[in-house]
């Protein structure tokens, strides 16, 4: 691990300015970044510990829950209002990492933890996200867990967080703070397929902070929940997983949201594919039709097929299920 500055701020005010340090880094629960830094993937100057900052609290109003960023993950997968309007949140948190890591690990980190493209992590291979233009060593290596949607020629790296997919589904959105003040943005905006600036996965500004994320509570009673597909029953990443939630009224679909988490370079979702769904049956055409619609545009790679068949598996399951539970 390369010499860093450790820094301690004492409120969100000393960290926003903390963070001005050139090579700055926020550390919270350190669950990832600290793995990174040992690694040599991550290599801060400066590591401001946010810790103390009071980002962690889970309130309602009448139409939003907000979750402080700084909550660890056992907090808000035992919280009774998450619970209450979102159990596809508590399931993914539940599906992911061990109970001491869940313990450690907060919001706003694991929407920011970085993926788990063992290329990614071990130096001395090329790779466009550790090292923008080195190449893409998954591209001509060991490739069978990698993403299949939102890929681009420079990285295929999948997007590793199973609380982000189930926030996706859940119309999350991240508020942002720096010296400036606050804005908020989607979390499907926030977070970017590699593109051109294949090292950034998210719109996250230096000295920039997330505050807090915000679900929109669910203006009528559905069901959701979350699967997850993966090579071992604890403390692996997902080959597959899906979120998603259904509401359906006499026999016919009202409301759908599906995001898929394990094939994409993001969380994978799409509106207009669900919004196909809306007012048909439950029935295999309909669900088959709206899988060919979210899938559309894979890459066509050979050794990873199988996470569309799997994908679309998944999907058909859940939707059953979730048909069971109205
Ligand atoms: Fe690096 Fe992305 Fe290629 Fe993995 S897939 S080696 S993270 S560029």
């Amino acid at each position: 691990m390369l010499p860093f500055q450790y820094l301690r701020a004492e409120d969100a005010a000393s960290a926003l300015d903390l963070l001005q340090h050139r090579g700055a880094k926020a550390l919270a629960g350190g669950t990832t970044l600290l793995d990174l830094m040992k690694l040599e993937a991550e290599t801060p100057s400066c590591v401001v510990d946010i810790r103390d900052l009071p980002w962690k609290e889970i309130t309602a109003d009448v139409s939003t829950l907000s979750i402080g960023a700084l909550c660890s993950n056992a907090y808000v997968a035992d919280h009774p209002l998450v619970a209450r309007y979102f159990p596809e949140v508590c399931q993914a948190i539940a599906a992911g990492a061990s109970g001491q890591i869940r313990n450690m690990a907060t919001v706003g980190g694991n929407i920011l933890q970085r993926t788990r493209c063992p290329y990614f992590r071990a130096a001395g291979f090329a790779c466009n996200k550790r090292n923008p233009g080195s190449g893409c060593s998954a591209a001509v290596g060991y490739h069978d867990l990698h993403a299949v949607l939102g890929v681009s020629d420079a990285c295929i790296a999948v997007y590793p967080s199973d609380l982000s997919v189930a926030f996706t589904a859940a119309d999350a959105s991240v508020v942002l703070a720096s010296r400036a003040g606050e804005r908020t943005l989607p979390l499907s905006e926030f977070l970017l397929p590699p593109g051109f600036t294949h090292q950034h996965e998210t719109r996250l500004e230096p000295g920039e902070l997330i505050k807090a994320v915000l679900l929109p509570l669910p203006d009528a009673p559905h069901k959701a929940r979350y699967l997850k597909l993966r090579d071992r029953a604890s403390f692996a990443f997902a080959i597959v997983s899906v979120a998603a939630s259904l509401r359906i009224e006499d026999t016919r679909i009202a409301d759908v949201a599906v995001a898929l988490g394990g094939v994409g370079t993001v969380p994978w979702r799409s509106k207009s594919a669900e919004e196909q769904l809306v007012g048909r049956e439950l029935s295999s055409d309909a669900v088959n039709a709206f899988c060919d619609a979210l899938l559309a545009g894979a890459a066509s790679s050979d050794a990873r097929q199988y996470k569309l068949r799997l994908a679309r598996g998944a999907i058909n399951r859940i939707l059953h299920e979730l048909e069971e539970d109205q």
